[in-house]
Parts: structure tokens; sequence; C-alpha cells
């Protein structure tokens, strides 16, 4: 018998009890690592390294008054041809870090652990890819929604990124800023309100308001993308000949709202403005074959565009070993 030959061959000496050993482990059942691994993808545009990190996800719930404009059933489908669940909206959060050689960007600032039980992992995220939250230099936002901005500080009520210069949108700020604008607000939009005077009332007077249309660092232009949000701002980043769209809100998950540009969402503050913004803007990236990438993308959130008959259908990165 070939295990008797074997144990003859290596019979009293080490190597049989390692060979043994091997053996062993070999015939045994794996346990689960039941983790999943880092969410970290890293991309370049031009000499600018780009670091998509994964927050986490949250299913939202949806009704027949989550798109304001189209039969229920229509969504129902768009979600079955994805193959997602038709009665919730998966809704991935992915911050950007750009590394512009000499400052260190971090766009938008995840869940911070307080929206949902699968999100506020940004942490874990960083860590893995070496990012010291100490070392940021910039923390732009897109606009004020609390899956954006609740990262910028812990449970504790302490700065996650203490060094980091805080921009934001001026008419963003101007209109969740305003108390009248808050009292005449719907009960559930006033959580929102009350959520941005938490997280900034404190530290108001460190933030820098930004112009749409100014470049917040060298080579990040800030576009007005309104409609979601007043004062939603889409980024554009260039490097050499190079350059990326950072979309924010303009479209959720693109199975829906890409395939459908038309669709307005009941989280939409300006429906026909979201409409609006969402065409030009991805009208722009696919005439110009312009990388995007979208927060509530799934991960790494980042691709192309390109435009059909009906809309336009997302064409997701493909993962490369090098960069
Ligand atoms: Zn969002």
């Amino acid at each position: 018998m070939p295990t008797l030959t074997r144990r003859n061959l290596l019979a009293g000496s080490a190597a049989a009890a390692a060979f043994a050993s091997r053996a062993d482990l070999a015939a045994a059942a794996e346990p689960a690592a039941a983790k999943q691994a880092p969410g970290i993808y890293r991309y370049k545009i031009g000499s600018y390294e780009l670091t998509a990190l994964y927050d986490g996800i949250w299913y939202r719930p949806i009704t027949d008054k989550f798109i304001r404009n189209a039969p229920f059933a229509e969504v129902e489908r768009a979600l079955s041809d994805a193959f997602m669940p038709a009665d919730q909206l998966a809704t991935p959060f992915t911050t950007l870090v750009v590394n512009t050689g000499s400052k260190l960007v971090l766009v938008d600032t995840g869940t911070g652990g307080q929206i949902g039980p699968q999100a506020g992992v940004l942490g874990d995220n960083l860590s893995a890819a070496g990012i010291d939250p100490k070392a940021v230099d910039l923390v732009v936002i897109s606009h004020f929604h609390p899956d954006h901005i609740n990262g910028i500080k812990d449970k504790d009520n302490s700065l996650v990124f203490p060094n980091a210069e805080l921009m934001v949108s001026a008419p963003e700020w101007a209109f969740w800023m305003d108390d009248a604008n808050m009292n005449a607000a719907p009960a559930e939009l006033k959580l929102t309100f009350r959520n941005q005077r938490r997280i900034f009332a404190d530290i108001a007077k460190q933030i820098t308001r930004f112009e749409p249309g100014a470049e917040v660092a060298p080579g990040i232009e800030t576009l007005g993308a309104p409609g979601h949000t007043p004062g939603h701002t889409v980024f554009a980043i260039h490097s050499g000949d190079q350059s990326l769209m950072v979309l924010g809100d303009t479209a959720q998950h693109p199975a829906v709202f890409a395939r459908h540009p038309d669709w307005q969402a009941a989280f939409d503050i300006d429906g026909d403005a979201a409409v609006a913004t969402r065409k030009r803007l991805f009208d722009r990236a696919a005439a110009d074959r312009m990388l995007v990438t979208g927060y509530h993308f799934p991960f790494p959130a980042c691709g192309h565009l390109v435009k059909t008959a009906s809309g336009y259908e997302h064409v997701p990165v493909l993962w490369q070993p090098t960069l």
C-alpha cells in the first residue's frame, strides 16, 4: 500500500511527523471565514492616486411612493432585471480619497456607523488601506444628507479627521442652515435639518464654503449639480490628460437611475432639477468617455457611462492588479 511505503521510507524521521501533520490538515474541514475582505480599490487619474473606500450598505425599503413619476410595477421590473429584490433598494456607500501628491483629500465621509447595521466600516477600510485619518488634509462634501456627513464626527462628537480643512457648498449651507426652511419642512425632513446642526453647529467657524465652479484643491473642480439637494455638488478631478467625475448622488443605483434617467426619487428635493442635472452630467461623461464614480454605485463604484436608446448603461471598471 502506498501509505505503508511512504511510512517505511520516512520512518523515524522528522519529515514523517511533518508529512503526517500536513496530511491531517489537508483532510480537515476549513472553518468558514465569516468575514468580508477589506473594501478598498485603487486607481489612477494622471498622477493622482485614488482610493475607493467602502463604508457598507443599506437596503432601503421601498414602496409605490419611492419613484414619483413611474408605476411601481416598472420600478419592480427594473430591480428584478438587475437581480435585486423588488421591495428594497441596495444602497452601498463608497467614499473616495484623492492623493494629489501634495494633499490627501477625502470626498464625503460615510455614515459614521449611524445608518443601519451593515454600514460604518470606513474606519476599518482606511486602516486596511494604510491611511491615517489624521493625515487627511481636506474633506469636501457633496451634500448634507446624513450618509455623506455623519462620518465627520464619531459617536462622542469628536472630529474623525482632526487636521482636515472642511469645505462645503455655499448654496447647500444656505439652504439647510436656514431655520425658516427647517421650520417649514415636513417632520421627516426636520430630522435631516437637526442632524446637520448636530454635525456642524460647533464647528461652523472652521468650515470653508465654496461657490459651484470653484477649485477646492489643485485639479479638483466643483460643479453645481442641484436637484437631489439645492447645493448638491459634483467634483471633476483632472490630472494629466485624464479626468474623473465624482457624481455623488446624481444617480443612486445605476440599474434604476442610469437605465431610467427620468425617474424622480422621493428623496430628491427638486425632482425636475435632479433629472435635468443627471442627464446633463451623464451626457458629458458619456460623450467624453470620462471615468465616473457614484457614491451609491456597486463597489468599487467606478466605471463608465454609455448612452443607450432609453437612458444610460453603467460599465464597471475591471479590477487590475497594478496601478
Ligand atoms: Zn447619499
